[in-house]
């Protein structure tokens, strides 16, 4: 019996929104060309994009729709620091960026690439051991004067961490930031689908999401920006989406993302509901089988199907792959580089050891989780706890 316990890296494809997908994609017409096809895409387009608006709490103007949240954390990050940095080629002090350090590699490679390629001055916030940005630390960078810290082009820190799914403090940033006038930007990737967002109410002056985290097919995502949120486009070409994003519209993956953000916001209170029932049964079952276990920012808001645990004794690739041989999904804490598990970034900044970033196991619940997935999990997970202490046990 199997269990697919990796929501967070990509949800199940819903089926409506595969149907959407397959039945726009028959479509004929570029949705830029005037004639009669192209106007029917376009017009999928536009009525799909009032609805992603809508689901949001932006308007459709605020809509860029991009091929996921990599490009647009990229768009928002880099497209606004190249803007400020036009704005002030005049000054001696290169603008400056403020990112968390539990930013998903979509923002803060981003932003080291803008420090070490374009001498951006990168400010890095950390997180507290509850897992969430230090608003005093934050508060410090951002009174730090101006001659010194650069004019901060954008602040960036993400709605819902990816491994602890751990809520950030967003409306205490937006206020701190918007003290000094600079605009925030949030990864809203892993939130998007799973917790109720309105654009217009959160401050944020753009945001980012991605399909397929909530039932879109992988290759379409959004950046909700305001239109005063300045951003200079580093992809150029035909000049669709307000500019700042050239290429061809997918017109099916808009469609697509349409429809599975609709499906995922109509449950979102029950699942939400469902969902933490499962994590915390699967969590309790977890600290039975090893009372030793930590579990990351369990005292913070999180996600309701995120779970981040470190097992004492054990390494995350030699779990994943015992769970994986007996049908269980689960994935590390960090991201897996060409097949590498490392230590997990996010531990490492909550203050834990290397050995707890090295053992960090992430479970992720979505649409089609159920009790017996839990149970399927946690009936194999004690002899994949046990090969994983025997490998480790071998090296030493
Ligand atoms: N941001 C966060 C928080 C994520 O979890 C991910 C994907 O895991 C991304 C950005 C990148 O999104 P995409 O896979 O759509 O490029």
């Amino acid at each position: 019996m199997g269990a697919y316990l990796d929501h967070a890296a990509t949800a199940p494809v819903l089926p409506e929104a595969a149907d959407a997908f397959a039945r726009v994609a028959r479509e004929l017409g570029n949705p830029s060309a005037v004639h009669g096809y192209g106007r029917t895409t376009r017009r999928i387009v536009e009525e799909s994009r009032e609805e992603i608006a809508a689901l949001l709490g932006a308007e459709a103007a605020e809509v860029i729709l991009t091929s996921g949240g990599t490009e647009a954390d990229n768009l928002a990050v880099i497209g606004a620091w190249q803007a400020c940095a036009a704005g002030t080629a005049d000054t001696a002090v290169p603008p400056g960026l403020i990112v968390s350090a539990i930013e998903h590699p979509a923002v803060l490679e981003s932003a080291e690439w803008l420090a070490s390629d374009r001498g951006a001055r990168l400010h890095i916030a950390p997180v507290t051991t509850a897992g969430t940005v230090d608003l005093d630390a934050l508060a410090g960078l951002l009174a730090r004067p101006e001659s010194e810290r650069g004019r901060i082009a954008v602040c960036s820190i993400m709605w819902a961490n990816n491994e602890t799914g751990a809520i950030q403090p967003l409306p205490a940033v937006v206020e701190l930031a918007g003290a000094h006038g600079i605009a925030v930007h949030s990864d809203a990737v892993q939130a998007a689908g799973r917790v109720p967002i309105d654009f217009a109410a959160s401050g944020l002056a753009a945001l980012s999401i991605s399909g397929h985290k909530f039932g879109a097919p992988v290759g379409v995502g959004a950046l909700l920006a305001r239109r005063d949120f300045d951003m200079r486009s580093h992809q150029h070409g035909g000049g669709q989406e307000r500019g700042v994003r050239s290429g061809t519209v997918n017109a099916a993956g808009a469609r697509a993302l349409a429809v599975a953000l609709a499906a995922a916001v109509h449950d979102l209170s029950t699942e939400a509901d469902r969902l933490a029932g499962l994590r915390d049964r699967l969590e309790a079952g977890i600290r039975a089988i090893a009372p030793d276990v930590r579990v990351w920012a369990g005292e913070a808001e999180r996600l309701p199907g995120h779970l981040l645990v470190s097992v004492p004794g054990t390494r995350s690739e030699p779990v994943i792959f015992a769970l994986d041989m007996a049908g269980v999904a689960a994935s590390a804490g960090s991201a897996c580089h060409a097949g590498v598990v490392g230590a997990s970034p996010v531990v490492l900044a909550a203050g834990g050891t290397e050995e707890e970033a090295r053992s960090a196991l992430r479970f992720t619940l979505g649409r089609t989780s159920t009790a017996a997935d839990i149970d399927a999990a946690l009936a194999v997970l004690p002899d994949a706890l046990g090969r994983a202490r025997a490998v480790l046990e071998g090296i030493r």
